[in-house]
């Protein structure tokens, strides 16, 4: 089985670029890359050559480097049918159900609209990675700039299926905040206050808190327990339809 190594840049101020590198082809990836420097010299540093761009959603912080890399290397651009006008250079067009090869490594495309209305995911079985953009961050979820809080709930709960191992490799560093908000509505939950010591040290150290796992997340992300009898008490809404729930747990955050 292919197993992928990745490796995180940290570009801006709290974005993350994943490259993946399947050592057997030599075939390798850059996933949302919003800028292309760091993405070359960390190409260079690995002695690694682009291949492919994968594209979660069309923010510029996700695609702004695409036209510069794609000059540099040729490399195929993957991204969402429904978003080949909003991203530079798509040469793959994928929808939800599809599959994409990156050398021996093969990735499942989910659709997660929410955030945007063409977000997608791509999830490694076999490398037990998910890059789930902007939906899905370590205790936490994207906002809804383009589709609504049911449409986003649904999009969580079919990541939330994954495996408890699956490595979540979100796009922004937002641990920290997320966690603030979380505590606030639920103080109780054991697993998210030892998340909380682990990211507070990680950061301490300036390391990165992603990827978390889907375990933790189902565990302790409140945006995946919209469902639970903590959240729903928590939220006053006891007998609350789980999307409903979910939208009072985002405007809550919104408003934090
Ligand atoms: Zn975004
Ligand atoms: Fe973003």
């Amino acid at each position: 089985m292919p197993v992928l190594e990745i490796e995180l840049i940290p570009v801006m101020s709290d974005n993350y670029i994943a490259l993946l590198h399947d050592p057997a082809t030599g075939a390798t990836a850059a996933v949302d890359p919003g800028v292309s420097e760091p993405v070359m010299d960390a190409l260079t540093a690995r002695g690694w050559g682009l291949t492919h761009i994968l594209v979660t959603h069309h923010h510029t912080d996700h695609v702004g480097g695409i036209p510069a890399l794609k000059a540099a290397t040729s490399c195929w651009v993957v991204g969402a049918e429904a978003d080949s006008r909003r991203i530079p250079g798509l040469d793959i067009a994928v929808n939800g159900g599809d599959t994409v090869v990156l050398g021996d490594a093969v990735a499942q495309v989910f659709a997660v609209p929410g955030h945007t209305s063409g977000h997608i995911a791509y999830w490694f079985p076999d490398s037990a990675a998910l890059f789930c953009g902007d939906t899905l961050f370590s205790i936490g979820c994207g906002r809804l700039f383009e589709g609504t809080a049911r449409q986003m709930w649904d999009s969580l709960c079919l990541l939330r299926q994954l495996p408890d191992d699956t490595r979540v490799y979100c796009a922004h560093e937002y641990t920290l905040a997320n966690i603030k908000f979380a505590l606030s509505i639920d103080p109780g939950n054991q697993v998210l206050r030892c998340r909380r010591d682990e990211a507070e040290s990680l950061r301490a150290r300036h390391l990165p808190t992603v990827p978390s796992t889907l375990a933790m997340e189902r565990a302790a992300n409140p945006f995946l327990r919209a469902d639970t009898a903590d959240l729903r008490h928590a939220l006053g809404m006891p007998e609350g339809d789980p999307a409903q729930v979910f939208a009072a747990i985002r405007r809550a955050k919104d408003s934090f």
